[in-house]
């Protein structure tokens, strides 16, 4: 065991002191070292193993990173599909419907507490050309405002939080922004009517100043790159090639590396048609997780079943988590075969809503019952 707070120093060269919470038990978490669950060898023809390779490439390898970051880029935002019937077959037998698995996944929960961890863009809402239009339907929102009075329920978000709650706009649930830097609890509305929200975690608040000025150079420097959108979402950034032609990925990856390579405490990450700048500090969508079950008082309970949906190689890191702890497990959203985590499948957000829809009509009849 290491515990958080010396793993938190080490990561953030000690420099760490600006650390928001009000959440003693947080404070006082330890993180397990995890040790690689075996997985079973991905059939040929998965459109991430050479991603893998990539990412890891691009992290480490400073020099001629830009044209690395293009081959990543494609291979974690295919524009085609890529994979033969084969493939598919293979992969719906690994990774079956979560709608099809219903039946066995309710028999896994039985006893226990079902926790839900949703990502939103391309889980709760289609992937749209302009990431400033992502809404979810009001299908979607009374969806999951059903399933938040059913069981604990987190949007966990690549997004600042302020934004995709702007999107959500259900006070009740949580919400981990910027991959889970950035975590607060439901609205409470007190006595004499004063809304508070409960601060569960900011580990990176020493980095504001950074990113905000490494936004406003990105957005200067890709100015010239026709479709390319700039993000800032608070404690990371994210810039968005969906609409950016395939011809132009290069010079936009040259852009991006221009500004980076001047904030060595910045990394990049990749996600589904976006390049993401985050501080060095080891913080994802996993560890956001981890911070989640524990303020809930899960942290070392066996009776917890969390179910994290997720579309992206950035949900990964929490699909992991659930393996490598053996509770619960991770639903991927996509229509491909993808080397991935998680356990089960569903293919596009209107299936993530009927799985929803049937958790919470399960829950409702075993409560009348
Ligand atoms: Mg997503």
């Amino acid at each position: 065991m290491v515990s958080f707070l010396e793993e938190r120093a080490k990561n953030m060269g000690g420099g760490g002191q600006n650390i928001m919470t009000d959440a003693k038990s947080v404070l006082n978490m330890s993180i397990t070292v995890t040790v690689s669950a075996q997985k079973p060898p991905a059939p040929h023809g998965y459109i991430s193993i050479s991603t893998k390779r990539l990412l890891h490439n691009l992290e480490i390898n400073a020099g001629a990173r830009a044209s690395v970051w293009v081959d990543s880029m494609r291979a974690s935002s295919p524009t085609h599909k890529k994979s033969t019937p084969n493939d598919q077959g293979s992969w719906n037998l690994h990774h079956p419907s979560a709608l099809e698995m219903f039946e066995q996944i309710i028999d896994a929960s039985k006893g226990k507490q079902i926790v839900m961890f949703l990502d939103y863009d391309g889980t709760l809402s289609p992937i749209v050309e302009d990431p400033d239009r992502a809404f979810m339907s009001n299908k979607m929102r009374r969806t999951v405002r059903k399933l938040a009075k059913c069981f604990p329920t987190a949007i966990v978000s690549g997004r600042c939080r302020d934004k995709v709650y702007k999107f959500v706009k259900l006070a009740e649930l949580y919400y981990a922004g910027s991959h889970g830097m950035d975590i607060k609890g439901p609205k409470k509305r007190s006595k004499t009517d004063k809304v508070t929200e409960h601060v569960l975690f900011q580990p990176a608040n020493e980095f504001l100043p950074m990113i905000d000025e490494v936004y406003k150079q990105l957005v200067e420097t890709t100015k010239s790159t026709p479709g390319a959108k700039v993000e800032n979402n608070k404690f990371c950034l994210s810039v968005h090639f969906r609409c950016v032609d395939e011809k132009k990925w290069s010079e936009l990856a040259q852009q991006v590396n221009s500004v980076l390579k001047e904030y060595p405490k910045l990394r990049l990450t990749q996600g589904r048609k976006v390049l993401e700048i985050r501080p060095t500090i080891k913080w994802d969508k996993g560890k956001a997780l981890e911070i989640l079950l524990e303020s809930l008082g899960f942290a070392n309970c066996t009776d917890v079943f969390p179910v994290y949906i997720g579309d992206d190689r950035t949900d990964e890191d929490a699909f992991k988590i659930l393996r490598d702890r053996g509770q619960g497990f991770g639903i991927l959203v996509s229509k491909y075969p993808k080397d991935t985590n998680a356990s089960y499948s569903l293919q596009e957000p209107d299936e993530v809503m009927d799985f929803l829809q049937r958790l919470v009509e399960w829950k409702q009849l075993s409560m009348g019952a």
